[in-house]
């Protein structure tokens, strides 16, 4: 089985060798993820720009390609031929924090994975820790690590229904004491932004969207009810947004 592994927050974030690591256990790996952190970029494809990519070595060593395109273009390269041999699975991540609700739509994460549904017509998975905010120490992905192994190898099992790719949020628990698995529906965040207008030292001014971060409803069935209560959440998620 050989296995693309891609993320948004850059190649040389900590989450995409964990991620790489436990896929290393299940077959052949080939890695193309942006060189820079893409996070909250959406579904991208680069148009009017050519793309560039340069090998570089990930800090145990092993090789990755890099590009300086979004993580849905590293998928679009990659599956397009820049990784030579048949891709049997995409798997994007582990970001460092949650990806529910109309996040996906943000997500450089997901949007990956979207990108593999698109291009490849291959099953994808979006793996996402729902780490705390401002965490001062190295976050642990060794609990997700073991989470995207389960599930990609049952994916690589049993396949994924076409068009169909699974968006993965991992509580910030130890292993033992995740409560277990949910397959869920896409809940609600509940964003907070606010305009924070500035000046620079001309008089222009410069905005910010900020604000505090978002919450989200912990509602029964769906992806932030899941982590909420201690379990991993699994939605599967189509391209097809027809209301
Ligand atoms: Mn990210």
């Amino acid at each position: 089985m050989h296995i693309l592994v891609t993320n948004d927050d850059g190649v040389m974030a900590p989450g995409l060798l964990a991620l790489a690591k436990a896929m290393r256990e299940l077959g052949e790996v080939s890695i193309v993820a942006p060189e820079q952190n893409w996070s909250a970029s959406g579904h991208v494809k680069t148009m009017h720009r050519p793309l560039r990519v340069k090998e570089v070595l990930l800090p145990d060593n092993s090789r990755a390609l890099a590009s300086d395109g979004a993580p849905s273009d590293c998928v679009a390269l990659a599956l397009l031929g820049l990784v030579e041999s048949q891709v049997d699975l995409v798997v994007s991540g582990i970001n460092p924090n949650a990806n529910i609700g109309h996040d996906v739509t943000y997500s450089g994460t997901v949007t990956a994975a979207m990108e593999a549904v698109i291009t490849g017509n291959i099953p994808a998975i979006a793996i996402s820790l729902d780490g705390p905010d401002n965490h001062g120490a190295p976050l642990d992905f060794t609990p997700a690590s073991a989470v995207a192994k389960r599930i990609a190898r049952a994916v690589l099992k049993r396949g994924l229904p076409k068009g169909v790719f699974l968006n993965v949020n991992v509580p910030f628990l130890p292993l033992d004491q995740i409560k277990g698995y949910r397959i869920t529906r896409q809940g609600l965040r509940v964003y907070r932004d606010s305009l924070d207008r500035r000046y620079d030292p001309r008089g222009r001014p410069y905005y910010w969207i900020g604000g505090e971060a978002p919450t989200a409803i912990p509602e029964e069935g769906t992806d932030y009810g899941a982590i909420a209560s201690g379990f991993v959440s699994v939605t599967p998620l189509q391209l097809d947004l027809t209301a």
